[in-house]
């Protein structure tokens, strides 16, 4: 079976079934598709969230809405949800030379997601809430059952006060975390690394978050928060590594998107696959999400984690797992495979994947690619002048899946050992848009320029 034509600049793959070409190309830092081996199942360890904590997740939200909607004028339409729409992308489609014949490509926009500005809304507001909570009902702030608005009052703020949140990050977390902890009257401080973007950090400067820059990059921003939060009685350290708040944060969008594709009549069946493309930084963003889709999807669901071609920490994780890596002392850093975890993608510039988010979806997850900068680049241009949306470029690593899917020998054999193949042109591509709100205009303005320039350039 030949598989649908994709234009020739569509996407940059290579043929790389065998694993030691593949770990050269890695090391290369060339664009490549991998899938799960058949023979490779290694979970590491079971599950370490349930279905109930990411229903609790999806409770203590409703509850807080009410409040969210008082605190954040730009919630007041949704009641004090925070949430995103599901689009349909044919121009965008067209954009990148995707035949019908592969599938309909969706975007699920988290880059506008409000509050927070990128997919951190999600996770990182829920461990917040979660921390206010639980401070709330041991101060006696709330009683079981209370209208939450009950914590927008002076006493309440005043004793929140005495409480720090803090957490280390390469900039969207910080963001996410900081405004909401401020929102509350918690204090806030956030460890960005060299690589967080100035404007993320004059961002919560402004809102009275204490910012601590560090040299290194986001492991060593992430442990100088640990370490300083210890002798914190009142603090709680929000730790993207190893959060299980965090990740049934993320998890619960499942849920909501479930009722958007309803909405928009796609089925998503055995006759009706459902592929999902989510840009990885440690995994728990897209972990959670893939986790959730799954308890609704079953089998029916197939995820792509999308990474840097320079930061690709969760591919290493899943290579290591399936024994296609040299022998290590412990899980894989980029570093290990002679990357140097720089990339213009500042959410996704991590060096080692999250454990917790490799135990809860390393058995299944379906594969993993990598992609340039410079395609990052032109697929955020592409997006701009076929849909109008404005994404920061880590959001953009999403675009590159179907290509790589319908187009790349790894892919087709993929789809054909499932069973697919004769099923894709009924498919659903979900390019998952993970950031981009608050990103200034002249930023911006950089960011498209060399988009089109990439795009420009075979
Ligand atoms: C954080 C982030 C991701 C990935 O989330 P992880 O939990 O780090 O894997 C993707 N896109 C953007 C814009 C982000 O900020």
């Amino acid at each position: 079976m030949s598989g649908p034509a994709i234009a020739r600049d569509s996407c940059r793959q290579m043929t790389a079934a065998d694993p030691s070409r593949l770990l050269h190309a890695l090391r290369r830092a060339e664009p490549l598709l991998w899938v799960r081996p058949d023979a490779c199942a290694d979970a590491g360890a079971p599950a370490p969230v349930t279905a109930a904590q990411v229903e609790q997740a999806r409770l203590r939200t409703a509850r807080f809405a009410p409040l969210l909607a008082e605190l954040f004028p730009e919630l007041r339409a949704s009641g004090g949800a925070i949430e995103s729409p599901l689009l349909r992308a044919d121009a965008m489609q067209q954009a990148l030379g995707l035949p019908a014949a592969c599938g309909r490509l969706w975007i699920k926009a988290d880059h506008q997601l409000p509050v927070a500005g990128s997919i951190k809304a999600r996770g990182g507001i829920h461990e917040v809430l979660e921390f206010a909570e639980s401070l709330a009902l041991r101060e006696g702030l709330l009683d079981a059952g209370d209208d939450y608005r009950k914590l927008g009052g002076a006493a309440a703020r005043a004793c929140l006060a005495r409480y720090q949140v803090a957490v280390g990050s390469t900039g969207n977390l910080g963001l996410s975390i900081g405004v909401m902890a401020s929102a509350l009257g918690l204090r806030a401080a956030v460890h960005m690394s060299a690589d967080a973007k100035p404007w993320k950090k004059a961002r919560l400067r402004a809102r009275g978050v204490r910012v601590i820059e560090h040299a290194g990059d986001y492991e060593q921003a992430v442990a100088a928060g640990r370490d300083q939060l210890r002798a914190d009685p009142r603090g709680h350290f929000v730790d993207d590594e190893r959060s299980a708040s965090l990740f049934v944060g993320y998890a619960a969008a499942a849920w909501h998107l479930r009722t958007q594709l309803d909405a928009e009549g796609i089925r998503v069946d055995a006759e009706h696959p459902l592929f999902v493309y989510l840009p990885c930084g440690v995994g728990g963003a897209p972990g959670g999400i893939a986790y959730g889709l799954r308890q609704i999807f079953g089998p029916h669901v197939h995820c792509f984690f999308a990474e840097p071609t320079q930061s690709p920490c969760f591919l290493a994780r899943m290579m290591a797992g399936c024994g296609q890596l040299p022998p290590l002392a412990g899980p894989p850093s980029v570093y290990d495979l002679g990357l140097r975890n720089q990339t213009e993608a500042d959410g996704l510039a991590v060096p080692r994947a999250s454990e917790l988010a490799y135990a809860a979806v390393g058995a299944w997850l379906d594969g993993v690619y990598t992609v340039a900068d410079e395609r990052l680049f032109a697929d955020l241009a592409r997006l701009h002048d076929s849909e109008g949306l404005r994404i920061e470029p880590s959001a953009a690593a999403g675009f590159c899946g179907p290509a790589h899917l319908c187009g790349s020998e790894t892919g087709r054999a993929w789809l054909r050992a499932r069973g697919l193949s004769g099923r894709l042109a009924r498919a659903t591509h979900l390019a998952w848009t993970t950031g981009g709100l608050y990103v200034p205009d002249d930023e911006y303005a950089g960011f498209l320029r060399r988009g089109r320039q990439a795009a420009a350039t075979p």
